[in-house]
């Protein structure tokens, strides 16, 4: 056994790590009586533990002030989405103007996209990748036609061109200097679900504006797992969720970015009366006058108990600071990386970029020996208390979230694809 594997080595790392206290600030569901070994804060983050008052305060506030809950208090639910405005400007590196939390995911794709994908005879394609989140491809299929375009011809997606099915700067680059002349838009994502590949925001936007196309971003998986500087890299929108690494509970409210360049009035969009100027919202008159920046694109007054987790969540980000998680999560994943090399090169081969610039938290493995080995593994793995999740045909997503997950999760995962493997 070498060093790396030993409870000694897990217990010195987690004793030395300056984050190691937020753990104590999540509900960590159990396995026969223990924490799980929770790796699938991908999909759906753990409850903050503080994010209960936050609901409470909301359903006191209902029962005592009822209608007056609206204006009364430091949680008044009119600007309530202001409350989590900041907090998330922060996260996404961003101006406060130019974030809002409204809606769910695909459904601020579809009102940005309203807003930025204008086509044009000459420019009526959509760049994105193959193999993108199957929301995104309809979302976007479906406003190609809406348009009264063809997807067939207009939605261009861009294949894998590394053996791992990653996709390189090239091969973006090539494409979009191919279809230049047609492109009105290029959708790509932070961080890619499947490979965990972490992509350059920057980077792609310079390519889409050189090409004349607007640059949108899913970042789904990126929000909370990376650094992101949405305003210096000049995206000219992007939307996320935030029950995936933001821990803000199933279904939370979502967020949406407008760059501050876009955020004036008269961008075409859906309106509602919540984007509706706050100064004259309740004059209830018939003109429209959107307020400033992205707040201008809400549409409803906002569902406040799926809001009011997220305060409860940012916090904790505010708290540990996004440069010291990226520091914790780049070594978290960079042991789970060597447990691999050292220990388990014949049952796991990573998907995932070896660059950790080129990744977030998540290690996609794919299983030695096809689907049903695959199968047989993963169940191991939940059975014994070890979450991770499946994506066909033969992969499992380990992601090791430095908010809350320790190494000795890390050196546990390993050791149980060690006990499977040697019962074979
Ligand atoms: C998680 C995820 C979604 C989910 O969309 P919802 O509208 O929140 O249901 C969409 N796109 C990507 C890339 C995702 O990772």
């Amino acid at each position: 056994m070498t060093e790396l594997l030993t409870d000694a080595h897990a217990a010195a790392l987690d004793a030395a790590d300056p984050l190691r206290d937020f753990r104590a600030e999540f509900h960590l569901p159990l396995h026969a009586g223990q924490p799980q070994a929770y790796f699938v804060g991908n999909s759906l983050g753990l409850q903050p533990k503080g994010a209960r008052a936050m609901v409470d305060e909301v359903m006191t506030a209902w029962a005592r002030d009822a209608v007056e809950g609206h204006f009364r208090g430091e949680a008044a639910w009119m600007p309530y989405h202001r409350l989590v405005r900041d907090g998330l400007a922060r996260l996404v590196g961003a101006l406060p103007s130019e974030v809002v939390a409204m809606n769910t995911l695909t459904v601020n794709l579809h009102l940005l996209l309203v807003s930025f994908y204008r086509p044009t005879r000459e420019r009526p394609a959509i760049l994105l990748e193959a193999g993108s989140f199957p929301s995104d491809r309809y979302a976007l299929e479906s406003q190609i036609r809406f348009h009264g375009y063809d997807p067939a011809t207009d939605l261009i997606e861009v294949p894998p061109d590394e053996p791992n099915g990653t996709v390189s700067m090239a091969a973006i680059e090539r494409a979009i200097g191919e279809h230049a002349g047609r492109l009105a838009l290029v959708l790509w994502p932070g961080v890619q679900y499947r490979t965990g590949q972490a992509f350059d925001i920057a980077a792609i936007t310079r390519l889409a504006h050189a090409a004349g196309a607007i640059a949108g971003f899913d970042l789904a998986h990126a929000v909370g797992n990376v650094p992101l500087a949405l305003h210096d890299a000049n995206a000219d929108f992007a939307v996320w969720c935030h029950y995936k690494y933001v821990n803000a509970g199933p279904g939370a409210v979502a967020g949406a970015f407008v760059h501050a360049r876009h955020g004036t009035t008269d961008r075409p969009r859906f309106a509602g009366w919540w984007g509706n100027r706050e100064d004259v919202r309740f004059r209830m008159e018939p003109q429209f006058q959107p307020t400033l920046g992205a707040e201008g694109w809400q549409l409803s007054n906002p569902p406040i108990l799926s809001l009011a987790p997220l305060r409860a969540s940012l916090a904790l980000f505010d708290r540990a600071g996004m440069s010291a998680l990226r520091r914790k999560s780049e070594q978290l994943t960079g042991y789970l990386e060597a447990l691999i090399d050292t220990a388990l090169s014949d049952v796991l081969e990573v998907v995932t970029p070896r660059a950790p610039d080129q990744r977030g938290c998540q290690l996609s493995l794919r299983v030695r020996g096809g689907r049903a080995r695959g199968r047989a593994l993963f169940e191991y793995l939940a059975n014994h208390g070890v979450l991770g999740d499946w994506r066909e045909p033969d992969v499992i997503r380990i992601a090791p979230v430095p908010l809350y997950n320790r190494y000795a999760d890390v050196l546990r995962f390993a050791r149980c694809v060690q006990e499977w493997r040697d019962a074979q």
